[in-house]
């Protein structure tokens, strides 16, 4: 996945992600064709196909995208239904449902501080998780270490570069500042981080 790399010389890079491919697109596909009976590499016959339902938002219909397969076919009820973001939310808050942030994984580092305040604050097991993650990953993979391939440097999940249990994510608050932020939500066809993804 996509994490914040703090190179040795103190800059701040961005370490190669293929998270939307891996852990999304690859098991949907695989779970698709094993509803419909032809697993891989089994051809799918042509007119067999499922219907997947992917909410997008009228704010953001630009996303909306085919699929790239003839066994699945993309639907977008929410655009059909014309409901944008604060329409959901609002239906949401009638059904005592409360508020939600924007979708992604737990730990995605294009989280702005935002949506990391509302895990901490509203899903404690959810937040130590992350806290854990955050600080298991901070010199790379244990198996390219053993391999003679060390991370040159440190990876973080927030942008300021520091242990997430270390970050002020309440100094952001209410303003415009970019670590507070959170882009679009993430769908397997919609990454947030708005790369092309890895497929294959
Ligand atoms: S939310 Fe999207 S960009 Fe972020 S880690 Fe998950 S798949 Fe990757």
């Amino acid at each position: 996945m996509p994490l914040f790399v703090k190179n040795p010389d103190g800059t701040r890079g961005m370490a190669r992600r293929q998270c939307t491919g891996e852990y999304k697109i690859k098991p949907l596909k695989k779970a698709i064709r094993q509803i419909l009976g032809y697993p891989h590499p089994t051809r799918v016959p042509r007119g067999v196909f499922v219907d997947q339902a992917i909410g997008i938002s009228t704010d953001e219909f630009h996303r909306a995208k085919d699929s790239d397969v003839n066994y699945t076919r993309n639907i977008f009820p929410l655009l059909d239904l014309g409901l944008s973001r604060s329409d959901c939310l609002t239906l949401l808050r009638e059904r005592g449902m409360g508020t939600v942030v924007k979708s992604s994984c737990i730990g995605c580092p294009y989280s702005g501080s935002s949506r990391l305040r509302f895990i901490r604050d509203t899903d404690p097991h959810a937040w130590t998780d992350l806290v854990e993650f955050d600080k298991a990953i901070r010199h790379g993979s244990p198996r390219a270490n053993a391999n003679g391939q060390p991370l040159r440097g440190q990876f973080f999940v927030h942008r300021s570069l520091q242990p997430l249990d270390q970050v002020d994510l309440d100094a952001t608050r209410g303003t415009a500042n970019a670590e507070e932020d959170d882009p679009d939500g993430c769908s397997p066809f919609s990454c947030r981080s708005g790369s092309p993804i890895p497929t294959a």
